[in-house]
């Protein structure tokens, strides 16, 4: 999944949780608009439960998705607010984290697609939002999936030096009022032995992932 949908994704789910998108109603109470009502049915005031679980634009999506609300509890519509329906489906039903990983993104996708039709787009097809929301999901999990794998392969753990290698420990440090960096360099052999060692003041005022990295380069 590309960073920026991801974030976007996360975001979304921060201010639902929180009750802060700006949803018609939450706009007429701050009084940015005079009507809260939908204008996907124009039928109700469009709280994030109606965006998302009640609008007739979101029952066509959920009927889509498979998912059966009625394994996961029916009082999950009866929510007025999106918060209380993921609270509901996770400490409630206990859902996997799968299904309320789909819930979540459904739900983005169903926001997004608000909003893009509120700045003039066609709203597209109930299918279409759904297969979005299938791919952003096996996107993610394909993602998620080969980060645990790296790290899992990683299996980072302290190991003694081969023999005939040697380590370099390199330091740095800036100091802002003279726009200098010192560095500091230590060799050592594989049974520990300083084999050299270097420190050096440079006229370059770096940050401290520069600084880093600059003593890396003159330690090797
Ligand atoms: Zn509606």
């Amino acid at each position: 999944m590309e960073d920026d949908v991801q974030w976007e994704l996360a975001r979304v789910d921060q201010r639902a949780s929180k009750d802060i998108l700006p949803t018609k109603d939450n706009l007429c109470r701050r009084l940015v608009l005079d009507s809260s009502i939908c204008e996907a049915c124009g039928d109700a005031i469009e709280t994030s439960g109606h965006v998302f679980w009640v609008c007739v634009v979101a029952h066509e999506v959920w009927d889509l998705s498979g998912i059966c609300f009625d394994t996961v509890g029916d009082r999950v519509h009866e929510f007025q607010q999106f918060q209380d329906s993921l609270w509901h489906l996770k400490f409630g039903q206990q859902v996997d984290k799968e299904l309320l990983g789909l819930v979540c993104i459904v739900a983005w996708c169903l926001w997004s697609t608000r909003n893009e039709v509120r700045l003039g787009k066609v709203r597209p097809q109930a299918s279409t939002i759904f297969q979005k929301a299938r791919y952003l999901l096996n996107e993610f999990q394909t993602t998620n999936l080969k980060l645990a794998k790296l790290v899992h392969d990683e299996n980072v753990q302290w190991q003694p030096l081969m023999d005939l290698w040697f380590k370099v420990n390199v330091d740095g440090a800036t100091f802002a009022q003279s726009q200098t960096m010192e560095i500091g360099v230590l060799v050592c052999d594989f049974v520990g032995k300083v084999e050299a060692k270097l420190s050096k003041c440079l006229p370059l005022p770096l940050g401290p992932l520069e600084n880093e990295a600059k003593a890396m380069e003159e330690g090797i």
